[in-house]
């Protein structure tokens, strides 16, 4: 049977009456712009809140890949292509969206094979793709590897950022007392499966629930958890059980898992995580940008005043930035929580009212 969204919040609050704080951190772009759109802190009761983590994927890029970006999209003979959110991500004084307009060939697509057309097109040309997000985006790097692999189109390579979510999950709850359970990501949950976040109980002991996208979906996952912290369980439910299964998309996890392997990455906020990101694998590696290209390894400087990394850790919330809507705002925006329409600055901004 399934209940009315009203139970579902009087559920909520009878179970979380006397409970203490509880904190409960989402971490998917899109996670965070339902709860600010649907308002959904504000019918919550007092001692529950949500925060979020590192879930943008253009967010927890890092800026010394942003940097290695721009490095090579400012080389005459490259066609350098990527989603149009990273277009105006702020690295020092530029951004891809400050070269595109100095001349320089920046292409936005929608799709990477966007990118082996381009290339296929222009085969005197170098094109390079930016491959940013999770493990609901790497199948489809993975795609144009294989794609490119087997067309044989050699100008053409990547500059891989992927990440993945359990590992970087794990190294920031681990042995923290902030964040007393977690929001799984419906996105990620759905190729990596449901069961990829058993750790989440069974190494951290929080509780946790796999939630979709809508008001109902999400209250439910919070309605679910809130029991769980109410009975002293923990334990991951999949709560999104129409779209996520046990195991995930396998097709996509062996295609990914074909083209490239675990690898050490840089998070924005969190550093460097073990294990947290994906690198080509050796017989691929020729498809690889860095390895294509000359630059010199640089890391500017975060932009002044911008506390981004401490928001992508659950340590802040976008309006404790003192630039929060006043000189930061998505027309103008300083950071890549900002920038990203994923982020949450820009959530928090959007849905202000
Ligand atoms: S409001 Fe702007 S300056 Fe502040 S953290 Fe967000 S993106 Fe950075």
């Amino acid at each position: 049977m399934r209940y009315g969204i009203e139970d579902v919040i009087n559920g909520i609050r009878a179970l979380a009456e006397g409970l203490g704080d509880v904190t409960i951190m989402e971490v998917c772009g899109t996670h965070t712009h339902s709860i600010r759109r649907f308002g959904i802190p504000s019918i919550l009761p007092s001692n529950i809140k949500l925060v979020s983590g590192p879930g943008c994927p253009v967010c927890v890029t890092a800026q010394e890949d942003i940097a290695a970006a721009l490095d090579i999209a400012d080389q005459e003979d490259v066609i350098f292509t990527c989603f149009g959110d990273m277009m105006r991500v702020p690295c020092g004084n530029a951004s891809l969206y400050s070269l595109y307009e100095s001349g320089r060939d920046i292409r936005l697509v929608t799709s990477p094979l966007d990118a082996l057309e381009i290339a296929k097109a222009n085969p005197g040309r170098q094109v390079v793709y930016f491959a940013i997000g999770f493990e609901t985006t790497a199948p489809h790097t993975a795609a144009l590897i294989e794609a490119a692999n087997n067309q044989k189109v050699e100008n053409i390579s990547i500059l891989n950022t992927h990440k993945t979510m359990p590992q970087a999950l794990q190294a920031l709850l681990s042995g923290q007392k902030k964040i007393n359970a977690l929001l799984c990501p419906g996105h990620v949950a759905s190729v990596i499966g449901a069961n990829a976040f058993r750790f989440v109980p069974e190494k951290l002991n929080l509780p946790a629930a796999v939630s979709g996208f809508e008001a109902y979906e999400i209250l439910a996952a919070v309605l679910k958890i809130i029991e769980l912290c109410r009975y002293n369980r923990v334990d991951c439910v999949n709560m999104y059980p129409g779209v996520v299964t046990a195991d995930g998309n396998r097709r996509a996890v062996e295609l990914m898992y074909r083209f490239m392997e675990p690898a050490d990455a840089v998070w924005r906020g969190l550093g460097i995580i073990k294990k947290s990101g994906l690198k080509l694998r050796r017989e691929y590696a020729r498809f690889d940008a860095l390895a294509r290209f000359e630059i010199t390894h640089r890391k500017p400087e975060e932009p002044k005043g911008c506390i981004c990394a401490r928001i992508l850790r659950g340590d802040k919330t976008p309006d404790e930035c003192a630039r929060f809507g006043k000189d930061c705002t998505p027309d103008t925006p300083f950071g890549p929580c900002m920038v990203s329409s994923e982020g949450s600055c820009a959530a928090y901004y959007q849905y202000r009212d």
